[in-house]
């Protein structure tokens, strides 16, 4: 059983800071900054490609819900969604969740989004694959 499959039957203690039938809100063992939490399915499900419907609507209304509540309980008003899907977008435990990762003036957390110039062709192309997929 995954690591946090045991979390949510209680096997593994956690700080848990929402919960229902459907969805769980946990801090980060890490704490990338302060507050740095998991909002997961309690269905085992990988990836955000193996994510049905249903499960994703739950989820995702219940991270707007704990950002919420971050934003109030921490005082924030900057705050990073971040979800990996698969090894090469470093993701380590399989069982998929969203980080909520609080920001802060001067905090150590770096994000980088170097940019590709594509040809007007090449744009294209790619939204003509895309969208048709
Ligand atoms: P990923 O790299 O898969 O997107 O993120 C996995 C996250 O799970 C990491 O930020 C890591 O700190 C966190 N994590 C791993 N094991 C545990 C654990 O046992 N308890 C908690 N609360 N977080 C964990
Ligand atoms: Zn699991």
């Amino acid at each position: 059983m995954c690591i946090f499959c045991k979390i949510v039957n209680g096997e593994i203690p956690a700080y848990k800071i929402y919960e229902d039938d459907n969805i769980l809100a946990f801090l980060d063992i890490g704490q990338v900054t302060i507050g740095h939490t998991l909002v997961i399915p309690k269905k085992h499900v990988q990836n955000i490609f193996e994510l049905d419907s249903e499960t994703a609507k739950k989820l995702f209304d219940k991270v707007v819900l704990v950002a919420k509540k971050l934003k109030k309980a921490l005082n924030i008003e900057n705050l990073n969604l971040i979800n990996n899907n698969g090894s090469l977008a470093y993701q380590s435990v399989f069982h998929y969740h969203i980080h909520l990762i609080p920001r802060y003036e001067n905090d150590e957390f770096k994000i980088t989004f170097p940019t590709n110039k594509l040809t007007e062709k090449e744009f294209k192309d790619l939204e003509e694959k895309i969208k048709n997929a």
